[in-house]
């Protein structure tokens, strides 16, 4: 059955990014959601729906199937989007999502409306939501009880992380390369090495969101930033989200994240969060690909012996074509074009490296589409783990942060109470 296309529409994403910018009055703060003073709107008209095909991969643990979930999307329970929970569930059936997660600013009420609603299809959703901090914005997933969330995120990301994962949630840089109003530091300082290591101050960054639909511009500067941590032997799991707010302007599932459950697990919630924790997913917005190294698939690590042969397995299918770039470390050592909506496959040998490494995935658009990422689709990496062994996914443990990254507490607070000063005197000239 053929596959709709992917981009029916470019859109106007710098009017959200302001509206999302204006979202955060102030340093680590976000307003709850201002319930009810933005009246909700149903879908309409709903689109026709779509079936997309990915493929199952066969790893060393066995068959595992591929479902495909939007981690960031937003109800009429935030103040800048338009649509009752129920109605973006049922757009999610129909763009044919396994999974979202109903991630509001301030607000986990969307879970409450959809109870309300009975709402009973076949799309599972999670309970998240958007925050505000100094890191900028993070996308929390699995977090039904949201006491103490707000007053955690405006402490740090550490603290906000000692809340999410007592519920077995998960925490999700939202589109870092952004700056939010009313924050002080560069988001993109939350991707840089010291920040995200081990004993890092993001260390409680469980994975990174490197797609977003609506801020797509800085989405190769932060790949590069992402990859240099691999460099470094630092692996933070990345996904794509659209951070959805109202239809038809922003694309539901466009990227969306495929992940890879083992055939006997029944739990899509719970195979999803396991997934994103350990990177067994690729983002994309229209094709389809597996890749393992000698049977590991995404997010998995092989123990390699320098020099000798890794079997690299691939397979893909690509509705509108492009080009696959298969990377070892930051070089490409294969380009492969693929053909228009046919399944393709290949198997290669590669030579293990001397030193820690990865194999990852691209696909490069065979022409370019306005207001589009230039890629296609992103896999986290199969990690070449050389000896010694068993290395840590964050890297060693280098004590505590050094340096001018150093976001202390105290460096914090004067931040803050620098931002009070000048909303103070900002208050005082309007007055007059
Ligand atoms: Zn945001
Ligand atoms: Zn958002």
């Amino acid at each position: 059955m053929p596959r709709p296309s992917r981009f029916p529409s470019p859109r106007s994403p710098g009017l959200l990014a302001v509206a999302c910018a204006l979202g955060l009055a102030a340093l680590g703060v976000l307003v709850p959601a201002l319930v009810g003073a933005w009246p909700a709107r149903p879908v309409d008209p709903l689109p026709a729906p779509q079936r997309w095909e990915f493929l199952p991969v066969r790893t060393h643990l066995g068959e595992h199937r591929a479902l495909s979930f939007d981690g960031h999307v937003h109800t009429a329970r935030s103040h800048d989007a338009d649509h009752p929970a129920a109605g973006v569930l049922e757009l999610a059936r129909r763009v044919d999502l396994d999974a979202i997660v109903l991630t509001d600013h301030g607000s986990s009420l969307a879970a409450q409306d959809l109870d309300r609603a009975g709402y009973a299809g076949p799309v599972t959703a999670l309970v998240g939501e958007e925050v505000g901090g100094s890191f900028g914005h993070a996308v929390i997933w699995n977090v039904p009880d949201r006491r103490g969330v707000f007053e955690a995120a405006s402490e740090s990301i550490e603290a906000l992380g000692a809340v999410v994962r007592s519920q077995g949630g998960l925490v999700v840089l939202a589109h870092p390369g952004w700056w939010i109003d009313g924050n002080f530091y560069d988001p993109m300082r939350w991707m840089e090495y010291d920040a995200l290591r081990r004993g890092g101050i993001g260390q409680a960054i469980d994975a990174i969101e490197i797609w977003n639909q609506v801020y797509y511009q800085p989405s190769r500067r932060l790949l590069d930033a992402w990859v240099a941590l691999l460099d470094r032997g630092l692996f933070v799991p990345i996904v794509g989200n659209t951070d959805f707010h109202r239809h038809p302007e922003h694309e539901l599932g466009l990227p969306r994240n495929v992940f890879f459950c083992p055939a006997a697990e029944s739990d899509v919630a719970a195979c999803l969060l396991s997934s994103v924790q350990a990177g067994r997913l690729y983002i994309t917005d229209g094709p389809a690909v597996t890749l393992t190294v000698a049977q590991h698939t995404l997010g998995e690590s092989v123990p390699t012996v320098p020099g000798a042969p890794l079997v690299v397995s691939l397979a893909a299918l690509a509705p509108e074509g492009g080009t696959l770039e298969l990377y070892v470390g930051h070089d490409i050592v294969q380009r492969f074009p693929l053909p228009l909506g046919e399944r393709w496959e290949r198997t290669l040998t590669v030579e293990a490296p001397a030193s820690d490494s990865f194999v990852r995935a691209e696909i490069a658009r065979a022409t370019p589409v306005p207001h589009r990422t230039p890629f296609s689709l992103l896999t986290n990496p199969v990690l070449l783990d050389a000896p010694p062994w068993a290395t840590s996914r964050r890297g060693p443990d280098e004590g505590p942060v050094r340096g001018p990254l150093g976001f202390s507490r105290r460096d914090i607070e004067r931040a803050r109470e620098r931002e009070a000063r000048r909303q103070a005197a900002q208050q005082l000239r309007r007055a007059r």
